[in-house]
C-alpha cells in the first residue's frame, strides 16, 4: 500500500498526505470522509457507505486501472484519493521544507548546470552565489549540481565559470513531493483542491 491520501480540513483544504493505513483508521472511526470527485461533483462518503460503493464497483467491474484497493478475505474495498477530517478546522500554514530532500525534488534530480539527471547519490547542493562571497543557503541560491559540475565551478559563480542555469532557482510554492504526485494520472483528484 505506497499510495498516498490527500487529507482536506473541514473546509476543504488541504492539510496533509497520509497513508492508506491512516486513512482507513480515520475513516472506520468516523472522523473523516471519502470526498469522491465525479464528473466536477463532490460527493461524499462514511466508511459504511464507501465499502457499499466499492461493492458495487466490484460487481460491476468498473475499476480504472490506476485505482489501489484493499482486499481483506470478507470484502474489498477502494483506497480513496482524499479525505476529509471532520474535526478539524486549522487551515494550514502552507510552509515548504527547506532541504536536500526537497530541492533535490524542486530540480528533478537534474544538474542545473549540465542538465543530465542523476541518482541522489551523484548529486550535491551548489550555492550558485558561493558561500564564500556571502551567498545564502536559501531556495533562491541554491541548485541540484552533480558532482562533476559542482567541483568544476568551485568557489566561482555561474558566470565567472562560463557556466549557465537550466533554471533560475526559487522557491516551490507547494512541496515538491506533493508536485510529483500530482503529474500522475493517479492523483488527478487532488487537483480539484490545490490551487
Ligand atoms: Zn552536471
Amino acid at each position: 500500500m505506497q499510495s498516498s491520501v490527500l487529507a482536506l480540513n473541514r473546509a476543504y483544504a488541504p492539510v496533509h498526505v497520509v497513508d492508506v493505513k491512516r486513512a482507513f483508521t480515520l475513516l472506520y472511526k468516523g472522523q473523516a470522509e471519502v470526498v469522491h470527485v465525479e464528473d466536477g461533483q463532490y460527493l461524499t462518503f462514511n466508511f459504511e457507505s464507501w465499502l457499499e460503493l466499492s461493492e458495487a464497483k466490484t460487481a460491476l467491474e468498473d475499476v480504472c486501472e490506476w485505482d489501489d484497493w484493499v482486499r481483506t478475505v470478507t470484502f474489498a474495498i477502494q483506497v480513496p484519493r482524499v479525505i476529509r477530517l471532520l474535526d478539524y478546522d486549522r487551515v494550514p500554514r502552507n510552509v515548504v521544507k527547506f532541504n536536500r530532500r526537497n530541492v533535490f525534488l524542486r530540480d528533478e534530480n537534474r544538474c542545473q548546470y549540465c542538465t543530465k539527471k542523476f541518482g541522489t547519490h551523484h548529486l550535491s547542493l551548489d550555492h550558485v552565489i558561493p558561500r564564500s562571497r556571502g551567498g545564502p543557503s536559501t531556495w533562491d541560491n541554491i541548485v541540484c549540481a552533480c558532482l562533476r559540475c559542482n567541483v568544476r565551478k568551485g568557489g566561482r559563480t555561474p558566470q565567472e565559470a562560463g557556466m549557465k542555469l537550466f533554471k533560475a532557482p526559487s522557491k516551490p510554492h507547494r512541496n515538491p513531493s506533493l508536485a510529483h504526485q500530482l503529474s500522475s494520472q493517479k492523483y488527478s483528484a487532488w487537483k480539484n483542491f490545490l490551487d
